[in-house]
């Protein structure tokens, strides 16, 4: 897609996985996933095992010559074994980023919206047993809150918080001086932009992206899945902070419904953009499907 003069392109690493909802919504009973499976069709929801299919992809943003990732996905070869899904993957998503035609060396700034597992991973690749930054020529973008936050819960809970990604994904490109540690409200270039949205981490934050008339944002993991915008209320134990995360999801929902503003998901299924309409009292997403 196109917003003004920039050029966005989905990525996925992981197309589509079915997830347990009760990992995530465990308010949501039985009857209610029934509903929403038979709202929102097979495609969002798997109408037998009413898991919830969700996508683990990355945007790429062509700015002028700069081109930059919107989070980094699951990875390759990362020992997750919590997540069985995610576990020593050997997914192709670099000759997928090559389709798009972006090499490695071709990135110039990896955007972080917060730093957990399936958002990091291919911030690094193992080379001769060894985690190297994906891509060498990138600044690594950073909220300095969410990667103390990290290291405070590293220092706790040892190497195992967050899937374990701290060791594989984050410290080497801190080693390699590739880190850039910004505030939560960072100017990137003319009209890329953070903006900070607490909740779902202390650190996590929206991505605009402005050219003249057009807007999109990034949302990371302030929305997980489209079920979410009948009751953005909803809390989820994906979040480290529920209730902060449902105030402000909330109040994005209804900053947004109607607008032209292009909303940019982390796991919507394809094609993952879209637009917030009001639904009565609460709210629906259409699919953006050009
Ligand atoms: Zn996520």
């Amino acid at each position: 897609m196109q917003v003004g003069n920039i050029r966005i392109d989905r990525v996925a690493d992981i197309e589509k996985s079915a997830h347990p909802a009760a990992r995530g919504f465990p308010t949501l009973t039985k009857e209610m996933l029934q509903e929403h499976a038979i709202r929102l069709g097979p495609d969002l929801i798997d109408p037998g095992s009413l898991d919830l299919f969700m996508s683990f992809h990355t945007y790429v943003v062509r700015q002028g010559d700069a081109t930059m990732l919107v989070d980094a996905c699951v990875g390759n070869d990362k020992e997750r074994p919590a997540r069985p899904d995610w576990h020593r993957r050997q997914g192709d998503f670099l000759e997928r980023l090559a389709a798009a035609g972006v090499r490695p060396q071709d990135v110039d700034a990896v955007l972080c919206t917060h730093l957990h597992a399936d958002h990091v991973g291919w911030n690094t690749r193992l080379v001769n047993g060894q985690w190297v930054p994906t891509f060498p020529n990138a600044r690594y973008l950073m909220a300095e809150v969410e990667l103390r936050h990290f290291q405070d819960k590293v220092a706790r809970e040892g190497n195992a918080a967050n899937n374990h990604c701290y060791p594989d994904s984050v410290l080497p490109v801190i080693e390699r001086g590739q880190a850039e540690l910004v505030s939560t409200s960072h100017r990137i270039s003319s009209g890329i932009y953070t903006e900070h949205a607490p909740g779902h981490t202390p650190g996590s934050v929206l991505i605009h992206i402005e050219d003249g008339r057009e807007h999109a944002i990034c949302t990371g993991d302030l929305i997980h899945h489209p079920l979410q915008m009948s009751d953005p209320g909803m809390p989820t134990q994906y979040c480290e902070d529920p209730p902060a995360s449902a105030r402000l999801r909330s109040s994005f929902c209804r900053q947004y419904a109607d607008t032209r503003i292009v909303v940019l998901t982390a796991h919507f299924p394809y094609p993952s953009k879209g637009w917030i309409k009001r639904d009565g009292q609460a709210f629906r997403f259409e699919f953006d499907y050009r």
